[in-house]
């Protein structure tokens, strides 16, 4: 971290930067220069708070050199972090693919859902027991009633369940019958949820807030890995911009770039992120050979009758057909490895 000071400063103000410096464990020193003095800073410096500095009259600039993540970067640690969940692993090697309804609606529902997801040899089912839903008339979810549908056809077809969880007292009950806690985009900046989760060790699907920079998504990350819990897979799932043709824009040059800026896994919604069934699948493969760690998609039986995203959602012949192709891609994908 840099620190620009002009030569007009205070003794007073300047023995104050200089005891607010002293606070946190760095080495500084001081280039004097003609127009004006450069502090520099060396160390730990991700938990200072640099607003402190800019604060002080005669302080012209405050320059950060590293990234404010310090856990989540790979500048911290520089293999890939490897998460795995029901024999998968969210890796380009693997591809996995969480699959299943926007929200669970009926026990009938998830079962023929969980059914054809296993038979594609999908292992994670996803299915909202509450859902944030922009209306508050809109369908919330069957929250327990929905819980006990998700378990029966985890211990049917030996699926993972991944389930999306809004409040601390949600983690607090549900957490333990959850296999991946997924953290919405709306909540991508609900600190007290990110600090629960990051103390259940579960692993946790982060979605990328509507209009989050990376910047701001990897610090969210860095709530739940402070708090001891390095299991957090990152999801891009379209962000908000003028264009009105589709629901989201999905954002491929952020998985290019979280890959290069973080360790972490970074996986791609792209139901979510083109709200269009009929351009998921091309966008499911453009994220993966821009380099997604796998897929979470919305898929229910019959979509037209779906209690949420049925506009986005695949039906089954669809998903097999994704599946078909990513199946493909991760081959061709291999021999590309194989030959650089
Ligand atoms: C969902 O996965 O159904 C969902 C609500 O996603 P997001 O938080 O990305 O909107
Ligand atoms: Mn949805």
């Amino acid at each position: 971290m840099i620190i620009k000071i002009s030569h007009d400063i205070s003794n007073e103000n300047y023995n104050l930067l200089i005891n607010e410096i002293s606070n946190y464990k760095c080495n500084y020193f001081i280039n004097k220069g003609n127009t004006y003095d450069v502090v520099i800073l060396n160390g730990e410096t991700a938990n200072i708070d640099d607003k402190r500095f800019s604060a002080i009259v005669g302080v012209i600039k405050v320059a950060r050199l590293s990234v404010p993540y310090k856990l989540a970067s790979r500048e911290f640690k520089e293999e890939d972090t490897i998460i795995k969940v029901n024999n998968v692993v969210f890796k380009q090697d693997f591809l996995p693919i969480i699959a299943g309804p926007c929200a669970v609606e009926s026990r009938e529902q998830i079962l023929k859902i969980a059914k054809y997801i296993k038979e594609n040899n999908s292992h994670i089912l996803r299915g909202g027991i509450v859902k944030p839903r922009t209306s508050p008339y809109s369908f919330q979810g069957l929250e327990e009633e929905a819980l006990e549908y998700m378990e029966e056809a985890k211990e049917k077809y030996n699926l993972a369940l991944c389930c999306e969880l809004m409040s601390v007292e949600q983690v607090e009950k549900y957490a333990n019958h959850i296999d991946i806690i997924q953290i919405g985009a709306r909540n991508m900046q609900n600190y007290d949820l990110l600090k629960a989760v990051g103390q259940t060790k579960k692993p946790v699907l982060l979605k990328r807030g509507l209009s989050a920079t990376l910047e701001e998504f990897l610090m969210a990350a860095e709530y739940i890995l402070v708090q001891g819990n390095p299991n957090v897979i990152l999801c891009e799932r379209g962000i908000r911009t003028f264009e009105d043709a589709y629901r989201n824009v999905t954002d491929i040059n952020a998985i290019v770039m979280l890959k290069e800026l973080t360790h972490l896994p970074v996986i791609a919604d792209p139901s979510h992120s083109t709200g269009i069934y009929w351009m998921v699948e091309k966008v499911a493969l453009a994220t993966t050979i821009a380099g997604a760690d796998g897929l979470i998609v919305e898929t229910h039986y019959k979509p037209s009758i779906a209690l949420s995203d049925g506009q986005q959602s695949l039906n089954p012949e669809n998903f097999k057909q994704l599946c078909n192709k990513i199946n493909k891609l991760k081959e061709f994908i291999k021999i590309e490895s194989i030959n650089k």
